[in-house]
């Protein structure tokens, strides 16, 4: 299983696409990407291999877009089809999340958000989690940041995250607990995913998230890194990568 991210300046599909298959190696069932071309999220998904989601991303969706997440999914709640693939969107239509791990306590949290009018396409636990995501930030008026630490708060169990909002897209908004996550850092663009490969053509520098730590990825403003569980800023160790 595995995440890319793209936020800069450059066309983000090949990007995602291209890291996606190098991440290929750790194992996977299902892909899928998004897209946001400044107004729209794109989303194309799909049980199978990376080419297959090539394949079909081609007829869904056109390919502009600067901001762009991808995923392999390896099932864990779920069987492996196209609509428990990711990304997950939330029911406002607004975040999209993508995920690799588990929330392991995601069966009361749903049932607490279908009590609250929230509906379901998937079997997967990461759906329950971006609708958490949003849950929190309508009843707090928050940014999206804070929606994600507060709800990563009230979660057990293991994550990498890759969340975007539609009304906030200058950001995207990272978090690892459980399974890896690196950043790489461009000049006016930032690169996220599992592991260096994906990006190490473009960049050099990265930043490897540690457990427990979540990353606001702002284009023009400096990373900041935190503490989930106790909001602390933690100074971003920036390691050279050996190209
Ligand atoms: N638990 C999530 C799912 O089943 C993510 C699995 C993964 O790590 O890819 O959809």
């Amino acid at each position: 299983c595995g995440i890319v991210g793209y936020i800069g300046h450059r066309e983000a599909y090949p990007i995602v696409i291209k890291g996606l298959k190098r991440l290929e190696y750790r194992g996977y069932d299902s892909a899928g990407v998004v897209l946001y071309d400044g107004k729209d999220l794109k989303l194309s998904k799909t049980k199978g291999k990376v080419s297959d989601l090539e394949e079909r991303a081609a007829k869904e969706i056109t390919f502009n877009g600067t901001i762009g997440i991808g995923h392999t999914r390896w099932a864990t709640h779920g069987v492996p089809n196209d609509v428990n693939s990711h990304p997950h969107v939330s029911n406002s239509g607004n975040l999209v999340i993508v995920h690799n791990g588990i929330i392991e306590n995601y069966e009361p949290l749903k049932k607490e958000l279908i009590n609250r009018g929230y509906e379901f396409k998937s079997d997967t636990d990461t759906e329950v989690l971006i609708n958490l995501i949003e849950e929190v930030q309508k009843k707090e008026n928050i940014k999206l940041g804070k929606a994600v630490q507060i709800a990563l708060n009230q979660v057990v169990g293991a994550y990498a995250i890759c969340v975007f909002d539609k009304n906030n897209p200058d950001e995207i908004v990272v978090a690892r607990l459980g399974s890896p996550l690196a950043i790489g850092l461009g000049e006016n663009e930032f690169f996220v995913a599992s592991d260096a490969s994906p990006f190490i053509e473009y960049t050099a520098n990265a930043i490897y998230l540690e457990d427990e730590e979540m990353a606001i990825i702002r284009l023009h403003k400096p990373l900041k890194i935190r503490k989930i569980k106790d909001d602390s800023l933690v100074d971003p160790y920036v390691q050279e990568l050996q190209m």
